[in-house]
């Protein structure tokens, strides 16, 4: 009897274990694709979307145009507006919260990054194996991608002396993908200070055309804390604000990891330095960087996508940049 017992309780437990492991299998894979059954991907801060996925509609200039976007998509709360003394925008409040955070997305009463003073940009030459995306002079490995299977066709965006700068004709996009990266650049975002919160010298560094590196004037201009230069777009502020005064050259150093859809499922990952300063260490991404208050959730999309730089309104200033594939 007592072998008869153990024989029964060992079949029971192995069936559990393969009921568990099912399981496991199925959070899993649900957490990366039950989205794409449901389609429940949000819009991404801005581009124009280089991937075979339909082109998002880009974000108002003025970034304060979450709430009617989210209300037409009748995808959840919209949030309010909170407003500083002088009618800037600090941020949201009851917006929707994305999965695991205690914060709302653009929450207002976020905590602001504490202050760090930066030495200056790095200002990193591309090594040997690196694929230079702008070396000074010319925009030759950059195309500007229309919606959807438009024909892509050369940036308008103006080449200075050493720099090019965020202009017309919307976002530019790099000729090659990519997937997992090391990716250096210098900004400078306008030495004229214009607007405040999110217009003021907003531009940003879009992974994959989805996941988004904020790039803002965050010089004493106080904006909601997911959304402040070197951000996670609506989900993670830095450590750290380390921002330079405005029309100074800024630097960003990030790798990133990007999110895997076959095999074995996996979230994206970034490590951001800010002006040589640590802002995010091998911080998960939560799913494409919207400028809904949805919240993130990914979307199954080709393993390399182009690089995509956000215009947002602002002339936000660009030079030595540099990728090399991980
Ligand atoms: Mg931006």
């Amino acid at each position: 009897m007592r072998s008869r017992h153990s024989a029964t309780d060992s079949a029971r437990m192995a069936r559990r274990r393969i009921v568990v492991r099912v399981a496991n299998i199925a959070l899993w894979t649900g957490v990366l694709f039950v989205p794409v059954l449901f389609g429940e991907q949000g819009r991404g801060d801005a581009p124009a979307n280089p991937a075979p996925n339909p082109a998002p509609a880009p974000a108002s200039p003025s970034g304060e145009s979450a709430g009617p976007g989210a209300r037409a998509g009748g995808r959840g709360p919209a949030g309010t507006i909170v407003r500083g003394p002088n009618g800037e925008m600090w941020g949201y409040s009851d917006s929707a919260f994305n999965e695991g955070s205690k914060w709302r997305i653009h929450d207002a009463d976020r905590p602001q990054p504490s202050l760090v003073t930066p030495a200056g940009p790095l200002t990193t030459l591309p090594p040997s194996d690196a694929i230079v995306l702008f070396d000074g002079k010319d925009l030759s490995a950059w195309v500007t991608r229309g919606r959807g299977s438009a024909t892509p066709t050369p940036p308008e965006w103006a080449v200075h002396d050493g720099y090019f700068e965020s202009g017309p004709g919307g976002g530019i996009s790099t000729k090659e993908s990519f997937g997992d990266v090391q990716l250096h650049l210098e900004f400078a975002t306008p030495a004229t200070v214009d607007g405040s919160s999110q217009s003021r010298g907003n531009s940003g560094v879009i992974f994959m055309g989805r996941y988004e590196i904020q790039v803002l004037d965050s010089y004493d201009n106080r904006t909601y804390a997911d959304g402040m230069a070197a951000s996670i777009y609506g989900e993670w502020p830095p450590l750290v604000n380390a921002a330079r005064k405005p029309g100074e050259w800024q630097s960003y150093d990030i790798i990133f990891e990007a999110p895997r859809f076959t095999g074995r499922p996996s979230p994206g990952y970034f490590t951001v330095l800010w002006n040589g300063v640590m802002v995010h260490n091998r911080q998960q991404l939560l799913g494409p960087t919207a400028a809904i208050m949805t919240p993130h959730r990914y979307v199954a999309h080709d393993s390399e996508l182009p690089l995509y730089l956000q215009q947002h309104g602002n002339r936000v200033r660009y030079r030595n940049m540099w990728i090399r594939r991980l």
